[in-house]
C-alpha cells in the first residue's frame, strides 16, 4: 500500500466498520478481530496471501448488486454497461499479464474455473467433429435423440492427472470432486526414490490409458514442471492439455517461471485461482487458446451462477498490481524465500520432500520427528504458526492424518519477510515440533492426534514470532480507532 495512502485507507475501514456495526455489531467485530488474528500469526499455509486494501475494497461496491449473466456486450440483463467495463478489464489484464489468446474472468473459483475447463473441452471434443455429422452448429441445436448418443460418448471420457498423494488436486478427476463422477480417471504419480515427476511414466500412462484431458498443475508439488514436454505427451495421445495453475500463477505472472515452465504457451487451457500467489481476490480465471474461447464463454449458466460483478472488478485491479514491476520482484522473493526455508529445515536435519524446493512451497515429511501431520499441524497452531498437514507420497498414515506439513511463503513475503526470517521461521518449526509427543492411547498405542509439549516452547515460539512480526506489519499504516 503507498504510504501516502495509508490514512484514507484506515479511514475507509473506520468508517465501513462503523456502518456495519450500525446494523450486526457482532460482524464488525469479528471483521475487526479477524485483522488482528492475522496480524499476529505466522501465516505459512501456502494457498493464502494477503491482497491489497485496493483489492479489498474493490470487492465492497454496488457492483455486488448487479446481476450480468452472459458475456461482455452480450448480456442477458439490461444495464451491464460498467460490469462489461471492468469484465473487459479484467480480461484485457489477464491476457496482457499472461500473454493468453483469451481470458474468462467469471469463474467464482479455482474449482468453478475447472468445471468451466472440463465443459469447454469436452464440448470443443464434441462439437468439433460431431457436430459436422449432426449438421448443426453447437451442441444446443442437437435433437434429443443425438443428445443421448453423446452424452453416452461423453460417459467414457478420461482423465490422467497427479495422484493426491504426489501433490495433485481433488478437482484433477477424484471422486470427492464431480470431475471423478464425468471422467474415468488415472493418476500418475511421482519417482519413489527422488519423488520428482517421472515424464516417461507419465507418457506410458498417456499411451496405455488414452486420456481426453491431461492435467498438469498441483497443490503440494515443491518443484516445478516442464510443460513443453507434457504438451508433448498430450499431442502424442490426442489428449487435450489442461494446467492447473492455481498455486503458481503469480509465479508465472511474475516471470518467476518461463520459457518451458509457463503453462501458457503450451497448454490448450489453462485454469487459476486468483486468491493465492497472485494475491488478488479470491476467485478463478480461466486461459485458452482461440479455438476453446466460444465454449469457455459459455460457463455461465452451464455450469457457473451470475457472475460477481464486484470480484470481477476487483480481479481487474490485482491483475493490474500483478503487471508492475513491484510484483516481479515479489514473485522472485517468494520463490527465493522458499529455498531460504527449504534450506533452514535441511541445516536442521530435517526431511524435505524431493530434497527440497524451486517454487513457492516446502513439503516437510514429519515422520522424523515421530508425529503425524495432524499432530505436527495442531502442536504448530498452539504456537501460533499456521499451516496444514499434507499426505507425503505413498503416506503410512493416510490423506487424514497424514504424514506432512506444507508450507508456502506467498503471504509472509507479503509482509517484507525475506531469507534471514524464513530461516528463523525454519528454526521455531523445528523447535516446536522436536517438542512434540505423542500420547498414548488406552490400547498403548501411540496416538495420531493428541501429544505433549515440551514445557516452554509455546511461550517461546509465540515471543519470536511476534518479534518477526511486529518488524513485518501486515497493512503498515492500516490503524482503526
Ligand atoms: N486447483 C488447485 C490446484 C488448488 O490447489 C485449489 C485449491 O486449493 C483449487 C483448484 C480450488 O480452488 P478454490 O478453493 O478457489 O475453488
Amino acid at each position: 500500500m503507498p504510504e501516502d495512502l495509508s490514512a484514507t485507507v484506515s479511514t475507509a475501514y473506520d468508517a465501513a466498520l462503523q456502518v456495519i456495526a450500525s446494523v450486526e455489531p457482532r460482524v464488525a467485530e469479528a471483521t475487526r478481530q479477524e485483522l488482528v488474528d492475522q496480524r499476529g500469526s505466522l501465516k505459512l499455509i501456502a494457498s493464502e496471501n494477503y491482497a491489497s486494501p485496493a483489492v479489498l475494497l474493490t470487492m465492497g461496491s454496488w457492483f455486488s448488486d448487479k446481476y450480468a449473466e452472459g458475456t461482455v456486450g452480450h448480456r442477458f440483463y439490461a444495464g451491464c454497461q460498467n460490469v462489461d467495463t471492468v469484465e473487459a478489464l479484467a480480461a484485457e489484464h489477464a491476457r496482457e499479464l499472461f500473454g493468453a489468446e483469451y481470458a474468462y474472468a467469471q469463474p467464482h473459483s479455482g474449482i468453478d474455473a475447472n468445471l468451466v475447463a472440463f465443459w469447454s473441452i469436452l464440448a470443443h471434443r464434441v462439437e468439433s467433429p460431431s457436430l459436422e455429422k449432426h449438421a448443426v452448429k453447437s451442441v444446443n441445436d442437437l435433437a434429443e435423440a443425438d443428445w443421448e448418443r453423446l452424452r453416452r460418448e461423453l460417459g467414457d471420457q478420461r482423465m490422467l492427472g497427479m495422484s493426491l498423494d504426489a501433490g495433485g488436486h481433488l478437482t484433477h478427476g477424484f471422486r470427492p470432486n464431480i470431475s471423478g463422477k464425468m471422467f474415468h480417471q488415472r493418476s500418475y504419480g511421482t519417482d519413489p526414490e527422488t519423488g520428482l515427476l517421472d515424464y516417461d511414466r507419465v507418457r506410458e500412462a498417456a499411451r496405455e490409458f488414452r486420456p481426453l484431458i491431461l492435467v498438469a498443475g498441483y497443490s503440494a508439488y515443491p518443484r516445478r514442471v516442464d510443460f513443453a514436454k507434457m504438451r508433448e505427451i498430450a499431442d502424442e495421445v490426442g489428449a487435450t492439455l489442461m494446467v492447473d495453475m492455481a498455486h503458481f500463477a503469480g509465479l508465472v505472472a511474475g516471470k518467476v517461471f518461463t520459457g518451458d515452465e509457463n503453462p501458457v504457451p503450451h497448454a490448450h487451457v489453462v485454469t487459476t485461482t486468483t486468491h493465492k500467489s497472485l494475491r488478488g481476490p479470491r476467485g478463478g480465471l480461466v486461459l485458452a487458446t482461440q479455438e476453446y474461447a466460444s465454449a469457455v464463454d459459455r460457463g455461465c449458466p452451464m455450469v457457473l451462477g451470475g457472475p460477481l460483478s464486484h470480484v470481477m472488478a476487483a480481479k481487474a485491479v490485482a491483475l493490474a498490481e500483478a503487471r508492475q514491476q513491484g510484483f516481479r520482484d515479489y514473485a522472485g522473493q517468494v520463490a527465493a524465500n522458499a529455498q531460504s526455508l527449504a534450506e533452514g529445515f535441511l541445516r536442521r536435519g530435517a526431511t524435505l520432500v524431493t530434497g527440497g524446493t524451486d517454487n513457492h512451497l516446502v513439503l516437510l515429511d514429519v515422520t522424523s520427528f515421530g508425529v503425524t501431520g495432524r499432530q505436527a499441524e495442531t502442536a504448530l497452531l498452539d504456537a501460533g504458526i499456521v499451516t496444514n498437514r499434507n499426505s507425503v507420497p505413498a503416506d503410512p498414515h493416510g490423506a487424514w492424518y497424514t504424514s506432512g506439513i506444507r508450507f508456502g511463503t506467498p503471504a509472509l513475503t507479503t509482509r517484507g519477510f525475506g531469507h534471514a526470517e524464513f530461516d528463523r521461521v525454519a528454526e521455531l518449526v523445528v523447535d516446536v515440533l522436536s517438542g512434540t509427543t505423542p500420547r498414548t492411547t488406552a490400547a498403548g498405542v501411540p496416538s495420531k492426534a493428541t501429544y505433549d509439549l515440551a514445557d516452554g516452547v509455546v511461550e517461546r515460539t509465540r515471543a519470536a514470532s511476534a518479534e518477526l512480526l511486529e518488524k513485518h506489519p501486515l497493512y503498515p499504516g492500516l490503524e482503526l480507532a
